[in-house]
């Protein structure tokens, strides 16, 4: 079919529709100009929503990226992950996933993205960023099985491209 977009859903709630996304335009703002103020560096961080709605994000977990080279790649700081899972694990809450930004201005996910989405079914929000600000959003969902009829984009080979939803 080679139709990734989903369909849009007005509420949002309880609905097996994977390819939709939603988060709020002032979250959205949020990792958008942090993004920015951190170019030419990559920024990092954990997407968190309540388990019944996975689909929302409602907050986001802003984390150091401690990579050697935060040019080239990210690593969230270890200690925000094991402390980020240790608040949600008893709580109504679950990491849906990450974002980070590409200060080449590349929205698509990189080789290095694709060899580390090993979790399946975690999201994964890119932001491209440029020496103006942020520039294209991309949301994607890590899928340890292709779809037949993606092999001829290599790049999105472990990724499906999901519908991002400002509410
Ligand atoms: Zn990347």
């Amino acid at each position: 079919m080679g139709d990734v977009q989903g369909v849009e859903d007005k509420d949002g709630k309880a609905t097996p529709d994977q390819a939709s996304v939603y988060l709020s335009a002032r979250l959205h703002q949020e990792i958008r100009d942090l993004s920015a103020l951190q170019w030419p560096e990559e920024c990092c961080g954990l997407l968190i929503a309540s388990q019944n709605t996975p689909n929302r994000i409602h907050r986001v977990v802003v984390a150091r990226n401690v990579a050697t080279d935060p040019l080239k790649t990210f690593e969230i700081d270890p200690q925000t992950l094991i402390d980020t899972y240790r608040t949600v694990r008893d709580s109504s809450e679950t990491v849906v996933g990450c974002f980070h930004s590409h200060p080449n201005g590349n929205v698509l996910p990189s080789n290095s993205d694709r060899a580390r989405a090993d979790e399946d079914g975690f999201l994964w929000l890119i932001i491209a960023t440029g020496h103006n600000g942020a520039l294209k959003s991309g949301m994607y969902r890590a899928q340890q099985q292709t779809a037949q009829g993606d092999e001829d984009d290599e790049s999105l080979r472990y990724f499906r491209r999901c519908k991002l939803i400002e509410d």
